[in-house]
C-alpha cells in the first residue's frame, strides 16, 4: 500500500472531523457546563470535575488527564476510549469505506507526528513565556523599596500590625506599580489603569527562591487598600505576578511552628494577637486554594444551590504549598468572614494534606463574622 490514501476513506475521515467538539463530547457522555468561551465538566474517561474543557471557537479540547487536541476524532478517543476507525465510525455514523484498515496505519503515523510536533512547539512556547516571567519578578523584586519606614509599612500599622526586621524580609514597597485591569464591565482584556503604591511581597518555591510577587496596591494619598479604577467587580487590589501557585509568603525565620494565614494582614494580625505560642513563624498562602492544594473531587455545598465545596481529600498532583522539613507543626488560621463550607472544606483538605507530610496540624478559626484583623482592630478600639 503506498502512501495516496483512497479518497472515499479520506473524504470519510474529513467527514468526522467536521463534527463539532460539542456533539462529540456529547458521544461520549460528557456533561457540560459553559464557562465564558468554554465549556467545562469531569471527563467521561478520567472523572474530576473540572478537568475536561473544549473550546469551540479555538477547535481545541483538553483534558488534565491526556495531551489534548484539535479535532472531534481525539476527542472521541480519549473520552470515548475508541480507536480510531471507530471514533470516526461513531461520528459520521457509517462504517469505513472499504480497505479503510491499511490506510489507517498511514493515517495514525502522520497523526502521530502531527502530534509530537504540536507537543513540541508547545513546549517551546511556554518555555520561553516561563524565562521571560521568572525575569520580569526577578527584576519588579529588584527595583522595589526597602519595606521599613515606607507607606506600605504605614499601611500595615494602620491595620495594627507591626512586624520586626525578620519578618518583613519578604516585603518591599514600591512608590509607583502599573496597575493593569478591566477598565469597564465590558472589557475583554486587561489594560493599564494608572500607576500606584504597592507593598509587594516575595513569594517563594520549596527551595526558596522567588517565583511570584504579590502586590497589595495602596491608594496614593494615605495607607489604606486602593479601590481600583475601572471595572469595581473584578479589578482587585490584590494581585499577583508569577507563578504563584504552591509559593508562601514567609513572614519570619524558620522555626519549628508554622502559622499560615490567607493574607498578610490576617497572619500579622493573628500575631499581634499574642494567641500563638512564643516561637512561631507566620506566613502568608495568599489564596485558600493555595493552602490547601487541590481537592481529589468537589461535592455539594450543604446550603447554597449550584455551589460545590471541596471533598476534603487532598488530590497529590495538585499539592499547593510544600512546607520545608523544618517546619513540624502546623497552624492553619481560617477566616471566619468568608463562606464558611467552603473555607472548612478547604482547610480540612490542607490539614489532612500536612498531617500526611508528617505534620501536627491544628486550626486557630477566626470568630465567625470576622477575620483575624477584624479581632485584632476590635481589640485596638477596645483599648483605645
Ligand atoms: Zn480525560
Amino acid at each position: 500500500m503506498s502512501n495516496d490514501t483512497d479518497p472515499a476513506f479520506q473524504a470519510w475521515v474529513d467527514r468526522a472531523r467536521e463534527v463539532s467538539l460539542e456533539a462529540a463530547a456529547a458521544m461520549a457522555g460528557a456533561k457540560l457546563k459553559r464557562s465564558a468561551h468554554e465549556m467545562i465538566g469531569p471527563c467521561p474517561k478520567c472523572l474530576g470535575t473540572d478537568r475536561f474543557s473544549i473550546n469551540e471557537g479555538k477547535g481545541l479540547w483538553n483534558c488534565r488527564g491526556a495531551e489534548g487536541g484539535n479535532d472531534s476524532i481525539s476527542l472521541l478517543m480519549h473520552a470515548g476510549g475508541l480507536p480510531f476507525l471507530a471514533a470516526c465510525e461513531q461520528l459520521t455514523g457509517e462504517a469505513p469505506p472499504r480497505d479503510g484498515r491499511q490506510i489507517d496505519a498511514d493515517i495514525v503515523r502522520e497523526r502521530k507526528e502531527e502530534r509530537r510536533d504540536r507537543k513540541i512547539s508547545k513546549e517551546q512556547d511556554e518555555q520561553r513565556r516561563s524565562d521571560w516571567q521568572a525575569q520580569a519578578v526577578s527584576d519588579l523584586w529588584r527595583k522595589a523599596l526597602p519595606f521599613g519606614g515606607s507607606f506600605a509599612e504605614a499601611y500595615l500599622a494602620r491595620r495594627g500590625v507591626t512586624l520586626t526586621p525578620d519578618q518583613c524580609e519578604n516585603l518591599r514597597f514600591i512608590p509607583s506599580l502599573e496597575y493593569r485591569g478591566y477598565a469597564d464591565e465590558q472589557a475583554q482584556a486587561e489594560t493599564s489603569l494608572g500607576e500606584f503604591p504597592a507593598m509587594v511581597a516575595a513569594m517563594r518555591d520549596p527551595a526558596g527562591g522567588i517565583v511570584a510577587v504579590h502586590r497589595t496596591y495602596l491608594a496614593p494619598d494615605r495607607p489604606v487598600k486602593l479601590v481600583p479604577p475601572g471595572d469595581r467587580n473584578r479589578n482587585k487590589a490584590k494581585k499577583v505576578f508569577g507563578k504563584a501557585r504552591g509559593s508562601i509568603i514567609w513572614l519570619g525565620r524558620p522555626c519549628p511552628v508554622v502559622a499560615i494565614g490567607e493574607g498578610i494582614e490576617t497572619a500579622g494580625a493573628w500575631y499581634a494577637l499574642g494567641i500563638g505560642p512564643d516561637e512561631v513563624t507566620i506566613a502568608a498562602a495568599y489564596s485558600l486554594g493555595n493552602m490547601s492544594g487541590g481537592a481529589t473531587d468537589t461535592m455539594r455545598h450543604p446550603t447554597i444551590k449550584g455551589r460545590t465545596i471541596y471533598n476534603g481529600i487532598p488530590d497529590q498532583d495538585r499539592p499547593g504549598i510544600i512546607l520545608p522539613d523544618w517546619a513540624r507543626e502546623v497552624i492553619l488560621l481560617g477566616d471566619g468572614d468568608s463562606d464558611g463550607p467552603t473555607t472548612v472544606a478547604h482547610l480540612l483538605t490542607a490539614g489532612r494534606r500536612y498531617r500526611a507530610a508528617g505534620k501536627a496540624v491544628s486550626v486557630h478559626m477566626a470568630p465567625e463574622g470576622s477575620d483575624w484583623n477584624d479581632v485584632l482592630m476590635g481589640c485596638m478600639e477596645g483599648a483605645a
